[in-house]
């Protein structure tokens, strides 16, 4: 008998039910906006920054409307403008990019290792090009840290972290976030927190902290903030920096603050899923699977291996035979972007030089996300399905 799995790739788990109810609490007395607080009421959306603060152990934090904006707002706090290069991941998602081409500046792509990490060798012979590193860890892959931030310090460079796949990772011990300027996060539905739409800011520098606030659209209203600098460092900056607005509101912060307190349980169930699956392809002649280092601590919502050098029909055929048996594989290497994949060559609105070695890598590339509302046993079958069908096509 063929197996076939029936569960679905995008379906996440409800909204906690301690979550929903201080949703209705904030819907029964309808200040939803940040700034809308009764006498000596806190924000959810405050408490929710001062929380995350706490959580990371940064000094400040901001809550926006999404991933995106944070890593746009970022970029304008640290004064990246019209025409200015910034350095980022040639292996990434659109919204990276994407965050670099909305305040005018220029993705200056670095390459990806078989480590599915940004390529330190490139990166090196590229630093003398940019002031910004947006460093994306995609997919949830720390590259050395160690290595990075000495290399970045050397050279003078301002790096700002993509964490939308890391919240919850760390390395050597230090949560994903906190080696950066900046730290930015997401909490739209496919990430490690759902608000449907949101993101986090942190970051350890006073200005910064309070440039990012006056961006986000605080109508000078940034004394009600609970995890924000003195008002004596907004005086300094809040005559010249525009009023951009992209806040977080206290529905979504009412839901955010329950899920974040219960991250490191959800990071375990991630990583019991994960393991599960990376087990059960091991040993699969002709899939490579991606090595963690021990230095990282790792958050397994999605899984990556590699069919290296394999031909791009039968790299599709995998496919095809994957997803007739119920299990959705994502391919970084095809032609067209498709759903969320695409390559660095295909944002045609940025220039890049070719990158063979990483273009062979990226050819290679098979993603799966691996949701919550998977079981220990689900992962067991997936993981079964996809190793035989890459065994049949690899034999064939
Ligand atoms: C999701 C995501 C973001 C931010 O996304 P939003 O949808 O704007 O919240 C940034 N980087 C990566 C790699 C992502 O996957």
């Amino acid at each position: 008998m063929t197996e076939r799995f029936t569960g679905s790739f995008t379906q996440q788990e409800p909204i906690p039910e301690d979550a929903i109810e201080a949703a209705l609490a904030v819907m029964r007395h309808g200040r939803l906006h940040r700034y809308n607080v009764a006498a000596g009421e806190l924000s959810e959306t405050a408490l929710l920054e001062q929380e995350f603060a706490a959580q990371t152990g940064a000094k400040y934090c901001l809550a926006v409307s999404s991933g995106g904006y944070a890593l746009a707002t970022a970029l304008r706090a640290v004064g990246v403008g019209p025409g200015d290069p910034v350095l980022t991941n040639a292996f990434t998602l659109a919204p990276v990019p994407g965050s670099i081409a909305s305040v005018g500046a220029k993705p200056v792509f670095v390459g990806v290792t078989e480590a599915l990490t940004i390529d330190l060798d490139d990166l090196a012979a590229k630093l003398d090009q940019a002031k910004v590193l947006m460093l994306s860890h995609m997919r949830g892959h720390l590259c050395d840290m160690d290595r990075l931030m000495q290399m970045c310090d050397a050279a003078g460079i301002v790096m700002i972290e993509d964490c939308a796949h890391t919240m919850g990772a760390a390395w050597r011990g230090q949560l994903s976030g906190r080696q950066g300027a900046i730290g930015c996060y997401s909490c739209q539905t496919y990430k490690h927190v759902n608000s449907g739409e949101g993101g986090l800011l942190i970051t350890d520098d006073a200005e910064l902290a309070a440039k990012a606030t006056m961006l986000s659209g605080s109508y000078m209203l940034y004394e009600r903030h609970l995890a924000a600098p003195g008002p004596e460092v907004f005086e300094r900056i809040k005559y010249t920096t525009p009023n951009i607005s992209g806040r977080m509101d206290n529905l979504r912060a009412a839901i955010l603050r329950p899920q974040l307190r219960d991250l490191d349980r959800q990071v375990q169930r991630w990583n019991e899923r994960y393991d599960e699956i990376e087990r059960g392809l091991r040993e699969t002649t002709g899939l490579t699977i991606v090595e963690r280092p021990e230095d990282e601590t790792y958050v397994g919502s999605s899984i990556q291996f590699l069919l290296l050098d394999w031909q791009p029909e039968r790299i599709a055929e995998v496919i095809r035979r994957c997803a007739a048996r119920g299990v959705e594989l994502k391919w970084f290497g095809g032609a067209e972007p498709a759903g969320f994949t695409s390559r660095y060559d295909s944002w045609r609105y940025a220039d890049s030089e070719p990158m063979p070695e990483s273009d062979r890598i990226l050819a290679g590339i098979m993603d799966m996300r691996v949701p919550l509302t998977f079981s220990l046993e689900d992962c067991r079958l997936i993981a079964r399905i996809i190793r035989s069908e890459v065994s049949a096509v690899y034999q064939s």
